[in-house]
C-alpha cells in the first residue's frame, strides 16, 4: 500500500496542458520534441503523430485512436453521459487563494475544453469483422488521471465483454490515479481487476495496450493485467514517472530504462508495435483467440497427428 499512496503524486509528473507533446509552429508545421525536425502538419497527420525521423510516436487522442484502430463506422459509444462527480469537495488551494480551481470547476472546464465528459472513451466495435468491447484512455483530459468514472466505464466495458462473449482491448494512458477523488480512485483499481478476474474466469481474452504515458494506479492495475500486453515505441511504461524518482531518491534515471523497449526486454510486456501496425496485429492477435481459429487448430491437428 505504501507504493500505492504514492499515485497521486506520480500524477504530478504531468499536467493537462503538456498533454500534447509536440510544439505546433502555426498552424501549418509541428516539431517532434525529440529529434526537433519540423514537419508539415498535413504529412504528420498522414504518418499518424509519428515522426519519420526519429520515429518518436506523438501522443493522439482517445478519438484518433479509435478511427485508427477499428472498422469504420463500427464504434458505437456506451457510458457517453456519465459524469464525474466530488465526492470530497476537493479544493486543491487554501481558502481565499484562488490560484487553483477546485476540482469541480476544473472538470467543467476540462469538459467544455475538451469536448467530452471524462479521461475514457468506451463501447463495442469490430475490427476486420471481429466483435470487441474497448475501452480507449485519453491524456489531454486531465493527465489520463483515473477517477472514478474512469474506473466504472473500464469495468462496465468488461462487463459488456462478458454478456456478450467477446475480447477486450483498453488502450491505457495516465499520469495515474486523480487525487482530487482520493481513495475512490484507488478503488478503482480493485474494482477493474475484479472484473478482470471474472473475464479470465470465463476464458475471454484481454488485450492492454500500453501508450505514452502509462504510469502510476494504472499500470499497478489493469493496464499491466492484459493476456497479451502491447505497447507503442518509446512509450514512458513504468509505476513512478522519473522526476518523481529523481526527487525523493537525488539520483539521476539513466535514459531509456523506463520505457516501452525496457519493458519487453525485462518481460514485462509481449511485444512493441509501431503505431501503423497495430490495427493488423489486433487483428491477427483476435483471429487466434475466435472460436473459428481453433476449429481449424482442431481440423489441421486431427489431419496431421491423428489428434
Ligand atoms: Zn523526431
Amino acid at each position: 500500500m505504501a507504493k500505492e499512496a504514492a499515485t497521486p503524486t506520480t500524477r504530478q509528473n504531468f499536467s493537462a496542458d503538456q498533454a500534447s507533446s509536440l510544439s505546433t509552429v502555426g498552424n501549418i508545421a509541428v516539431k517532434c520534441p525529440k529529434c526537433k525536425e519540423i514537419h508539415y502538419n498535413r504529412d504528420w497527420e498522414k504518418n499518424l503523430k509519428v515522426c519519420p525521423r526519429c520515429n518518436h510516436h506523438g501522443r493522439i487522442s482517445a478519438r484518433e485512436r479509435i478511427n485508427l484502430l477499428v472498422d469504420p463506422g463500427s464504434f458505437v459509444e456506451i457510458d457517453a453521459d456519465m459524469l464525474p462527480a466530488d465526492p470530497l469537495h476537493f479544493v486543491a488551494s487554501p481558502p481565499g487563494d484562488a490560484k487553483k480551481p477546485p476540482y469541480a470547476a476544473k472538470l467543467e472546464e476540462e469538459r467544455q475544453k475538451k469536448g467530452q465528459n471524462e479521461a475514457v472513451i468506451s463501447g463495442y466495435a469490430t475490427i476486420d469483422a471481429q466483435p470487441l468491447a474497448l475501452a480507449i484512455m485519453d491524456f489531454q483530459f486531465m493527465a489520463g488521471s483515473m477517477g472514478s468514472v474512469v474506473g466504472e466505464k473500464i469495468t462496465r466495458t468488461i462487463e459488456l465483454a462478458l454478456e456478450r462473449s467477446i475480447p477486450v482491448l483498453i488502450s491505457s494512458t495516465s499520469g495515474g490515479a486523480r487525487m482530487q477523488e482520493g481513495i475512490f480512485s484507488l478503488m478503482q483499481m480493485a474494482k477493474t481487476s475484479a472484473a478482470l478476474a471474472k473475464l479470465g474466469e470465463a476464458g475471454l481474452p484481454y488485450i492492454s495496450l500500453l501508450t505514452d504515458p502509462t504510469t502510476g494506479g494504472v499500470s499497478a492495475s489493469f493496464a499491466f493485467l492484459g493476456d497479451i500486453i502491447l505497447a507503442e515505441p518509446g512509450a514512458l511504461v513504468c509505476f513512478t514517472g522519473p522526476r518523481v524518482i529523481e526527487g525523493f531518491m537525488h539520483i539521476k534515471v539513466p535514459e531509456g530504462t523506463i520505457n516501452s523497449e525496457f519493458a519487453l526486454q525485462h518481460g514485462m510486456i509481449d511485444a512493441v508495435v509501431h503505431r501503423r501496425d497495430l490495427r493488423q496485429t489486433l487483428s491477427r492477435l483476435l483471429q487466434m483467440y475466435s472460436g473459428s481459429t481453433k476449429k481449424e487448430e482442431t481440423a489441421y491437428r486431427k489431419r496431421q497427428y491423428g489428434l
